[in-house]
C-alpha cells in the first residue's frame, strides 16, 4: 500500500535552475536538488525531460542554481514553475548575470547561487538526473532564510506542478475537512493552490469568508496566476 500523503514528510528547499546562454536561457523551479559530495564538490538536480531547461542543460552541459529566500515575490515561483520556456522567454527582463561558465544566472531574492558543469547523467524514465561539479559559487544575500518546500506547501498553499519530481496525485476528497462551517475549498488545477473561503487570500486582499463566486472577476491564483474558471471546488 502507498500513502501519497507520506511524500510530503518529504523535505526540500527551492530553487531556479537556468541553464543556456546570452542568446537562448531558461529556467525552471526545482526543489529535488542536493549535495552530492563535498570533495569533489558536486550537487545533483533532477530535470523533466519535458522542461525547456533540460535541453538546454543536455545541450551546454552547465547549469546554474539559485537559492530562493523565504519571502521571494511569488511571481517568481509563478514564472519559473507554472510557465514553459518553449512559450514564453522566462529570463527576459529578470535580474539575470551571466557566470564564469557563460550560464545565466538568476538573482532576484535568492541566497546565492552555485554553477555547475555536467559530469554524470542518469535517465530515470520521466527525469533525467543531472550531477554537476561546482565551478562557482557565491552568497548573494546572507541575511535572509532559505525558501522551503514545507513552507511553500503551508503558506503558499500550492502543491507541485505536474512535471516536478515530487509531483503526488492526491485524492480531492482528503483535502478538504470543513464540517464546522459552510466554507469551501476550490483548487487550482494549474498548480495545485488551494483558495479556502474561510481564509480568504490576504496577498491580494482578500478577506477572510470571502466565498469564492464573490471574488472579482480580475482575481487569479496567487501561485500560477491563472484565472477564477481554471479552479475547481474540492
Ligand atoms: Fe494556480
Amino acid at each position: 500500500m502507498i500513502d501519497p500523503k507520506a511524500f510530503y514528510t518529504l523535505s526540500y528547499g527551492l530553487y531556479v535552475v537556468t541553464s543556456g546562454d546570452k542568446n537562448n536561457g531558461n529556467g525552471f523551479v526545482a526543489n529535488s536538488v542536493f549535495q552530492v559530495t563535498s570533495d569533489p564538490p558536486r550537487i545533483a538536480v533532477s530535470c523533466n525531460k519535458k522542461n525547456h531547461t533540460y535541453t538546454l542543460i543536455e545541450k551546454h552541459q552547465v547549469f546554474a542554481l539559485s537559492v530562493l529566500s523565504v519571502d521571494a515575490s511569488r511571481d517568481i515561483i509563478s514564472d519559473f514553475g507554472y510557465k514553459s520556456g518553449k512559450d514564453t522567454n522566462k529570463l527576459q527582463g529578470k535580474a539575470v548575470i551571466y557566470g564564469e561558465t557563460g550560464v545565466p544566472v538568476f538573482t532576484t531574492d535568492c541566497l546565492s547561487y552555485m554553477e555547475c558543469k555536467v559530469v554524470q547523467r542518469f535517465d530515470v524514465g520521466t527525469h533525467v538526473i543531472f550531477i554537476g561539479e561546482l565551478m562557482h559559487s557565491q552568497m548573494l544575500d546572507d541575511s535572509k532564510k532559505a525558501l522551503t518546500y514545507d513552507y511553500y506547501r503551508e503558506v503558499y498553499k500550492a502543491a507541485a506542478p505536474e512535471n516536478a519530481p515530487t509531483y503526488v496525485e492526491m485524492p480531492s476528497a482528503e483535502t478538504s475537512v470543513k464540517a464546522a462551517t459552510d466554507y469551501r475549498s476550490y483548487k487550482c488545477t494549474i498548480c495545485g493552490y488551494t483558495y479556502e473561503e474561510s481564509d480568504g487570500d490576504p496577498t491580494q486582499g482578500i478577506e477572510a469568508g470571502t466565498l469564492f463566486s464573490d471574488l472579482p472577476h480580475d482575481w487569479v491564483c496567487p501561485i500560477c496566476r491563472t484565472v477564477k474558471d481554471d479552479f475547481k471546488l474540492i
